[in-house]
């Protein structure tokens, strides 16, 4: 399969010099199979760009666009996505259902495409779109891939994605925050919330041992995440690069850039790392909007 990062950023787009190494656009991952299928994942505005190569350029007239979750970071990049104004196109769109609402994922997309929000409604775009309600674990074969849904932890349900294809594996995480026991160590309750949270991690860790590639998020230092970013939904670098050993990952790629991160931020970030894990240089990077990936 042949990946290609098109959005490394979350929660909004940072267009400018200062994100030009890295790049502005928010989370959009396209993985090409062997045999020629398309799968998408996540509709930040990385796919808008992408979606006009599809126009533009010769090649399969279907692909399969795979939701997270509905965040803005995630889903923004959607109503500008061109083959869904086209005729001849088929998308098919996979997500997870909020059971909290328990809207469907038409519900959920159709109304960022109300007039008060965007001039065209979901009903009025002429490719063919099919909306499929995500489960957890189920999966689906997509020529020569196999898509998994893996829940993580966030605010609302977010599903990370394994991709299988033959021997090769490749993880996306979405949103993910490190669950935190509520008990001090001590408490009446901990141990019984840790050993919840333990068979959560393990549902996490299983699906990801030796991945050839993750691509994580890891919005956070460790210092930012335990002084005032706990709770937000999302990861801290070293919470990732401690798993690589541990879990014998090839290769792991920090992104959901936090939007006020500069590039040479983001520089000297990946320097004190490399200072911090001397041993795991070369199987961490910083994750960089058009990066490909063969596996
Ligand atoms: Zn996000
Ligand atoms: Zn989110």
């Amino acid at each position: 399969m042949k990946i290609t990062l098109r959005g490394t950023r979350g929660s909004i787009p940072v267009p400018g010099a200062e994100s030009y190494i890295y790049g502005g656009n928010t989370t959009c991952i396209e993985v090409v199979a062997q045999s020629g299928e398309r799968v998408i994942i996540d509709a930040g505005s990385g796919i808008r760009p992408l979606g006009n190569q599809m126009v533009n350029q010769e090649g399969p007239s279907h692909c399969h666009i795979f939701l997270t979750h509905t965040h803005w970071d995630h889903i923004q990049g959607l109503p500008f996505f061109v083959p869904l104004f086209i005729p001849g196109f088929t998308i098919d769109l996979f997500g997870p259902v909020d059971p909290v609402y328990n809207n469907s994922l038409r519900h959920v997309l159709s109304r960022q495409m109300e007039y008060c929000y965007f001039p065209v409604l979901e009903s009025e775009l002429k490719a063919k779109i099919r909306y499929t309600d995500l489960q957890d674990g189920v999966s689906y074969q997509i020529g020569s891939l196999t898509v998994q849904p893996i829940l993580t932890n966030h605010p609302v349900v977010n599903f990370g994605y394994l991709i299988t294809e033959g021997e090769r594996r490749f993880f996306f995480t979405g949103d993910h925050e490190p669950p935190q026991n509520l008990y001090q160590r001590g408490e009446e309750g901990y141990e019984e919330y840790q050993r919840l949270i333990d068979e959560r991690l393990a549902l996490l860790d299983g699906p990801m041992q030796g991945v050839d590639l993750v691509v994580a998020d890891s919005m956070f230092t460790r210092e930012e995440y335990f002084s005032k970013r706990m709770g937000w939904g999302h990861s801290y670098y070293d919470w990732w690069i401690e798993r690589v050993e541990r879990l014998n990952i090839e290769l792991i790629m920090l992104t959901h850039h936090d939007p006020e991160r500069t590039d040479r931020a983001l520089d000297a970030i990946f320097s004190e790392l490399q200072e911090s894990y001397p041993h795991l240089i070369g199987r961490f990077a910083i994750a960089t909007e058009g990066m490909v990936f063969e596996l």
